[in-house]
C-alpha cells in the first residue's frame, strides 16, 4: 500500500503519522516539543518520530505541516513558537532524511487541504479553513485550488483588522483578529485563560471571528469557513453562534450572502492528515474536487 509520511512541527509536540491515497490515518506517533536552544536535539525528536512509524507500506512522500514564518517551501522555517530553530532547513534534512520527495507548508494551510479531503469541507470548491489557537491562522482553497501567494503566506486571516483602535498586534499593526482573538490575547485582555472565558468574552470573540470572515466571503465568493483550534473548538456552540450571527450581519452580498461557519471535523487527526494531503499534493495527486 502507498502511503504518505506526514509530520506535524508544533510548538508544544510534533508528531508524525502515515497516511494512505484515501485520507486515512494509519499510523501516528508524537512527542513534546523539547524546549531547547539546540536544533539538532529538536530535529533527532523529529527522525525518532518518523522512524517510530516506518515500516507499513511504501512511503512515496513526505509532507510537512509546521508553524511558521517560512520561507516559500519551508526550505527554511523558523517556528514562532519553536526558538531553537530559526532559518533550519527543514525540507532538505527531512527530504535527506526519508529519501522521497518532502513538502513542507504552513500549518493551517495544511489544515485546510485536510479539512477540505476528508473533513468539515470534503467535496467543496471554495473555502477557508482556520485555525483559532495559540495564534489565529488560516487557508484559503478557491477554484478547487489551495491558495498559495507569492510567499506562500496566501490565508492569513489573523492579521485582518476587526477592530480598527483595537490592540497592538505582534506584525506591529493593530486590531488584527491575532491581537484580539488567540487564546494568550484573550488572556491579556481578560486576566484569565481562554478556558475559563466568560459568556461575554466567548460571544465576543466568536463575533470578531465572524466580522473576519464575512470580509473574506466579500472578497473571494464563498460561502464556507471551517474554524478549527482549541481557543474555538473549547469554546463550543455559543462561539459558533456569534459568528454565525455576526457572518449573517455583514456578509449581504448576493454570493456571499448565507455563507456557514462551522467547526472543524477533523479533530486531533487534522494536523496530520493535512499533512499528509501536502505530500499527496506535493507529488501531483490532487486530494481536492477538480
Ligand atoms: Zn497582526
Amino acid at each position: 500500500m502507498q502511503v504518505s509520511l506526514a509530520v506535524d512541527v508544533g510548538g508544544t509536540k510534533m508528531a508524525a503519522g502515515l497516511v494512505d491515497a484515501d485520507g486515512e490515518l494509519v499510523a501516528s506517533a508524537s512527542a513534546p516539543t523539547p524546549t531547547t536552544d539546540d536544533a539538532e536535539e529538536l530535529f533527532a525528536v523529529l527522525a525518532a518520530l518518523v522512524d517510530a512509524v516506518g515500516g507499513d507500506g511504501e512511503v512515496v512522500a513526505c509532507g510537512v505541516g509546521s508553524g511558521g514564518p517560512m520561507s516559500p517551501g519551508g526550505e527554511e522555517v523558523s517556528p514562532l513558537n519553536i526558538p531553537g530553530w530559526r532559518r533550519f532547513p527543514l525540507q532538505r534534512r527531512l527530504a535527506d532524511l526519508t529519501g522521497v520527495p518532502t513538502f513542507v507548508d504552513n500549518d493551517a494551510k495544511a489544515l485546510a487541504l485536510g479539512e477540505g479531503w476528508r473533513g468539515a469541507a470534503a467535496g467543496e470548491r471554495d473555502f477557508i479553513a482556520m485555525v483559532v489557537s495559540t495564534g489565529v491562522g488560516g487557508g484559503v482553497v478557491l477554484d478547487g485550488r489551495l491558495l498559495d501567494g507569492a510567499q506562500g503566506n496566501a490565508g492569513h486571516i489573523g492579521h485582518v483588522i476587526v477592530e480598527p483602535e483595537g490592540r497592538v498586534c505582534r506584525c506591529g499593526g493593530r486590531g488584527c483578529l491575532e491581537a484580539e482573538a488567540s487564546g494568550p490575547s484573550i488572556a491579556a485582555i481578560t486576566g484569565r485563560p481562554a478556558s475559563e472565558a466568560t459568556p461575554e468574552t466567548v460571544a465576543r470573540t466568536g463575533t470578531l471571528v465572524g466580522r473576519a470572515v464575512a470580509s473574506v466571503a466579500n472578497l473571494l465568493d464563498l460561502r464556507l469557513a471551517v474554524v478549527a483550534g482549541s481557543v474555538a473548538l473549547g469554546f463550543g456552540a455559543p462561539f459558533f453562534t456569534a459568528a454565525q450571527a455576526e457572518l449573517d450581519a455583514r456578509a449581504r452580498l448576493d454570493f456571499s450572502a448565507g455563507a456557514r461557519i462551522v467547526p472543524g471535523r477533523l479533530g486531533e487527526r487534522g494536523p496530520l492528515v493535512g499533512a499528509g494531503a501536502v505530500a499527496w499534493r506535493g507529488i501531483g495527486r490532487g486530494v481536492l474536487p477538480a
